[in-house]
Formats: structure tokens, C-alpha cells, sequence
């Protein structure tokens, strides 16, 4: 499989054409954006780190039948993908109140929820990805009922192993944001989880401090991102103690692969 032309660029992520038709490469930038954009930088390392953890939960949920995009990794920056239609709608997923919720409803911070909440935005950056109901999702034909319903059923289960996961590495799981695309099957299409992961997409809070081991700490400037997302990976086992992939060896590795070209 080769890989092809540049098809897309986004805030995070470079989407590659591959000599497959059905597959993609996805290769994950350093760049780190916030507040719709308004806020960017580069964190060097944080796409090694990303597409590592990302590769470790999707295939994770693949072994527990959650189909989704990943095919393999290819290399420290880079994952085969499969090609996917997206459905344009952001799913949140909220165990806890923070961000955005406590904003909007005047919620405290921290407010365990009951069950776990989905929220749907409208994956549209110049309107700064508007919070819609289902019946918009319906009245527009983003997608239908029951893609709906199979992706709400999905996105329980995911959440459910995910809090599980994290909890055994003594990290809560306070919310996360998931894509999801349709796939040509058989002549059918079924819909598929279609999104990285990480913890540039989900709040992850360390269970006896609450301290954020996320992107909440670009967001709100609270420096040490990669020490951060090294933890993560450190604890779900991805990086060990001994490992040549500690953060400053990643950051390293980076600079020392960008240097050559
Ligand atoms: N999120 C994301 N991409 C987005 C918007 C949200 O990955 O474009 C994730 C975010 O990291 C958090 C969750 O979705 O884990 C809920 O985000 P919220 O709406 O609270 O975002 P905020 O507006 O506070 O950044």
C-alpha cells in the first residue's frame, strides 16, 4: 500500500490518499488549537503521543465489538485508516460537569452527572460548532433515526469501557467527544466509530488530585501538556518507565526526524 496525495488538513490531523481506495493514512500534527480556533500553538510530541493512546483505545474497543476506523499503526506519527463518510455531528459524552456545560447552564464544576449525558453539536467551524438537539439531526437529514439510535447504543458502551479503563489506571473519564462514519459494507452502510481518541478529545482527570492530564492544560495555560499525555500513556501501559518513548525522547525523536528532512 503506498501512500498518495495530501486530501485534507485539519486543526490536528493530515489525511493522506493511499494506493487502497477504501483506506486512508492519518498522520497527527503537534499543532494544538482551542476556542474554535482562536487559540493555536505547537506542542512538540503530542501527535507521537496521540496516536499512540488513540491506537491503544480503538483497538481496545475493537477486541469488546465496537467496529470502528482503525486499521493499523504505520509508524510514531502515522495509522491506517478506513475511509468513512463522516456524519457532520459531534457526540459529547459527559460523566462530569465542566467546560462548556457549566458555562451554558450555570452548573457547578465538578457536578457528578446521574447518567451519563450526550450532547450533539453540528461539526461546522465557521459557526463554531453549534449545540443542536436530535430533531435537527432529523429535520436535516444529518443522519437518520436509526443511525441515531445504533450510534447512541454505541457511544453507551464505549463510554461504560472507557470509564472502566481509566479507572483502573486512576484516571476519571469526564467527558469526551466521538465521530462517527458510514462505511460501505456488503452493499450496506453501517456506521462506525471514526475518531482519534486522546486526551485532546476527552477531560481526564487524575482520581485522587483531579489533576488534568488533558488538554485542558493548553486550554487554560497550564503548561506541562506532554508530561501530561506521557502519564496517560504511562498508565494504560502503552509507555513504560524504561522506554526509549519518554516524553523528552519523543520530543527528541521529533525534532531529530524533522532536522533530517
Ligand atoms: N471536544 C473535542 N473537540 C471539540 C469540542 C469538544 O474534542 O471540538 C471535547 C473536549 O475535549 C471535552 C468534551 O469534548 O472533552 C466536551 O467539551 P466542551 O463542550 O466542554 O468543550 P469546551 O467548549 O469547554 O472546550
Amino acid at each position: 500500500m503506498k501512500k498518495g496525495k495530501k486530501l485534507y488538513e485539519g486543526k490536528a490531523k493530515i489525511i493522506y490518499a493511499t494506493s487502497d481506495k477504501d483506506l486512508v493514512i492519518q498522520y497527527f500534527k503537534d499543532d494544538a488549537t482551542a476556542f474554535n480556533n482562536q487559540k493555536k500553538s505547537t506542542i512538540e510530541g503530542k501527535g507521537v503521543l496521540n496516536n499512540r493512546i488513540s491506537e491503544h483505545i480503538l483497538s481496545s474497543l475493537s477486541q469488546i465489538g465496537i467496529k470502528n476506523h482503525l486499521v493499523k499503526r504505520l509508524n510514531m506519527r502515522e495509522q491506517v485508516v478506513k475511509l468513512v463518510e463522516i456524519i457532520p455531528i459531534e457526540f459529547i459524552v459527559r460523566n462530569v460537569a465542566t467546560g462548556s456545560l457549566t458555562k451554558r447552564l450555570g452548573i457547578e464544576d465538578g457536578t457528578v452527572l446521574k447518567e451519563p449525558l450526550i450532547e450533539y453539536c453540528l461539526k461546522d467551524d465557521k459557526l463554531g460548532d453549534p449545540l443542536i438537539a436530535e430533531e435537527h439531526i432529523l429535520a436535516f437529514d444529518w443522519a437518520s433515526k436509526k443511525e441515531i439510535e445504533k450510534v447512541k447504543k454505541m457511544i453507551l458502551r464505549i463510554n461504560d469501557f472507557m470509564i472502566g479503563m481509566f479507572r483502573g489506571v486512576g484516571i476519571k473519564l469526564i467527558d469526551f467527544k466521538l465521530e462517527f462514519g458510514r462505511l460501505n459494507a456488503n452493499g450496506k452502510k453501517d456506521v462506525i466509530l471514526a475518531d482519534e481518541i486522546s486526551p485532546d478529545t476527552c477531560r481526564l482527570w487524575d482520581s485522587l488530585t483531579d489533576k488534568k492530564l488533558d488538554k485542558d492544560r493548553f486550554r487554560k495555560d497550564l503548561g506541562d501538556l506532554i508530561p501530561a499525555y506521557t502519564e496517560v500513556a504511562k498508565r494504560l501501559g502503552i509507555l513504560h518507565e524504561q522506554s526509549n518513548l519518554s516524553a523528552v525522547n519523543v520530543t527528541k525523536l521529533s525534532s531529530v526526524k524533522r532536522k533530517r528532512k
